[in-house]
């Protein structure tokens, strides 16, 4: 059997620092050495998955293909890696302390004290080793939390325990850290060194440190930061901000060597290393051709994380068409009728996320009527595909007051309601198949008939309707493959107005744009010209 490796991420100093990006980069570097990694996300919280935190809390809830509710760092480890992601791949305190909660129940630990240490870390210790695939080369995981946290020390020592169970040279600790500048321009090295004492305290020698910076980091603070960490000068690595894309981060860390430091450090067989793919990414992005303003309307528009991999996937829709996009950013809430003009105004497109919820509703319902009805390109995902639906029964159908019984449970005209059969039920997802019908938008976008997407989702269209959508021109472009559930809608005679029900942004990748956003892209293109 092939000996893992283990790659163990921690944070310090402060959060934010970019963990799940340099993880997502270590990871792409290492897979263009040749290495098959695997990856995972230690969220030290209580809560048993990310499904039930709000996107004020937490940013996205990032949905793989087996269903699972995970972090936002799985979507940076697939849109950057090749890593197969489960369930598997997102520890959380809460998951560790139910399984042994629930075994201790049973008296599986007959009658012995359950403790901490070894009860809790050997069940870390467990799906750690379970999380990575069986052909994997190198295990990374990523460590959620910032060190000299109380809740991350049980995973901390979970981890220092790999050190003795297989071995230090399969076990390598990469710790991202800030440089703060204080004053005008200097550079403060203290909290590094601190949090890598904070570290050591748990018996964790840090190999490399991946320093935050903003600025030059010059031989002298290298060497300052070596003697006081006891880390090698070379493997203490600057991170710099980044000027143009988070994809030029493997090109930046493959430059200071820092593949080269852990192939060393791990004793890794030496392979010749391919990063052609990443190089011309970065040149693309770099060099657009078209320059787009696309308006996000939504609920959580103040956070940035909140739609991570919806802004991910339209610059992958952008890359593939040679555009750079900017994004204006518009809270629902303060969309009416009579300002949705001037808010739209210079806009190329606009895109209504997915949500929970009462708040906002409207607005976007206008926001969906004006692009309707001036043809500017519109796509909506999850519930900006219900809206599309509740618009076109208000204002085509005329029946006025429709809702999804979601935001109104007496409305007259249910066009979104919930299954009899799911009433009761919290599960919202996972992957599934759908069938495209041909001549539409969305099979222009695919050209195939039978797609499979992520969904996260209650409610449904609600087919008692369905006729009479169909009959005033709205366009059911895909259904579920047993023909029961909709999936999508289109408008007529519109440059592009598709909503889905599902949630595309999860399966786009840089090097593999989805081809709904990419079609969005092109389409908000042509039409501006
Ligand atoms: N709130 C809607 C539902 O549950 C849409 C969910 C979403 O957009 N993810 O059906």
């Amino acid at each position: 059997m092939k000996t893992i490796k283990y790659i163990f991420v921690t944070g310090g100093v402060c959060s934010s620092l970019g963990k799940g990006i340099s993880s997502s980069s270590i990871g792409a570097l290492l897979e263009s050495r040749d290495f098959i990694i695997s990856m995972t996300k230690i969220d030290p919280y209580i809560n048993v998955d990310a499904g039930t935190m709000s996107p004020f809390q937490h940013g996205e809830v990032f949905v793989t293909d087996d269903g699972a509710e995970t972090d936002l760092d799985l979507g940076n480890y697939e849109r950057f890696t090749n890593a197969s992601l489960s369930k598997r791949n997102s520890i959380t305190t809460g998951q560790v302390y139910e399984e042994v909660i629930k075994r201790e129940r049973k008296g599986d630990y007959l009658g012995r004290c359950v403790q901490v240490i070894p009860h809790i870390t050997d069940e870390i210790k467990h799906r750690i080793k379970s999380s990575s695939e069986k052909d994997a080369d190198i295990s990374i995981i990523e460590i959620g939390g910032t060190v000299g946290d109380i809740e991350s020390i049980p995973f901390l020592e979970a981890a220092r325990q790999f050190i003795t169970d297989v071995g230090k040279d399969n076990v390598l600790f990469i710790h991202l850290t800030l440089i703060p500048m204080v004053k005008a321009d200097e550079f403060k090295t203290k909290p590094t060194q601190h949090s890598v004492q904070k570290l050591r305290e748990i018996g964790i020698q840090p190999d490399i440190l991946l320093c935050r910076i903003e600025g030059d980091m010059d031989m002298q603070m290298k060497k300052k930061i070596s003697l006081f960490t006891n880390v090698e000068e070379e493997a203490v690595i600057d991170a710099v901000n980044i000027k143009h894309s988070i994809y030029e981060v493997p090109l930046h860390f493959e430059d200071r060597n820092l593949t080269d430091v852990i192939i060393r450090k791990l004793k890794l067989k030496e392979s010749k290393k391919d990063l052609k793919i990443w190089r011309n990414l970065v040149e693309t992005i770099k060099n657009p051709k078209h320059h787009l303003k696309i308006g996000v309307i939504g609920k959580y528009i103040e956070l940035q994380d909140s739609y991570k991999s919806i802004y991910e996937a339209l610059n992958h829709g952008g890359i593939n068409n040679n555009a750079k996009l900017e994004f204006i950013r518009i809270q629902s809430e303060k969309v009416k009728d009579d300002n949705i003009a001037e808010l739209v105004k210079g806009l190329d497109g606009i895109l209504i996320p997915g949500g929970f919820g009462e708040r906002g509703i409207d607005g976007m319902v206008t926001a969906a009527r004006f692009a309707r009805e001036n043809k500017l390109p519109y796509l909506g995902l999850c519930l900006g595909m219900q809206i599309m639906v509740i618009e076109y029964a208000r204002n085509v159908l005329d029946f006025k007051d429709a809702n999804s019984t979601e935001f109104d449970t007496q409305t007259p005209y249910p066009v979104i309601s919930l299954l009899e059969e799911q009433e009761g039920v919290d599960k919202k997802g996972g992957a599934n198949d759908s069938i495209i019908m041909k001549n539409t938008r969305l099979f222009s976008a695919y050209k195939t008939e039978k797609i499979s997407e992520r969904h996260r989702h209650r409610y449904e269209f609600n087919n008692s309707y369905k006729k009479t959508f169909i009959d005033k021109g709205l366009v059911i472009a895909s259904t579920t493959d047993d023909g029961s559930l909709v999936e999508s809608v289109e408008w007529n005679n519109h440059p592009f107005g598709v909503g889905v029900q599902f949630h595309p942004e999860f399966k786009s990748k840089p090097f593999s744009p989805h081809p709904l956003f990419s079609e969005f892209i092109k389409m908000v293109i042509s039409s501006k010209k």
